[in-house]
């Protein structure tokens, strides 16, 4: 993973994203169990950019398929 950076280009690559996690964390601390959070984790097709959000726009973002995943 990138450890965070967002998205490069925003108004171009916006197509190419993907929610990989979606209103939850995955912490290493309590064995991966799927904890819910604000925040829902994005990634980039386009440019791999792997980030983590709370904004409203993440409602608007499919969720990852299976071939989604790097
Ligand atoms: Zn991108």
């Amino acid at each position: 993973m990138s450890g965070g950076t967002a998205c490069r280009d925003r108004r171009v690559h916006r197509p190419a994203w993907r929610v990989l996690v979606r209103r939850a964390n995955y912490s290493a601390f309590n064995g991966y169990h799927r904890t819910p959070s604000d925040y829902s984790e994005l990634c980039c097709r386009t440019c791999g950019a792997v980030w983590r959000t709370k904004a409203a726009y993440v409602d608007t973002v499919p969720d990852a398929e299976d071939g989604d995943y790097a």
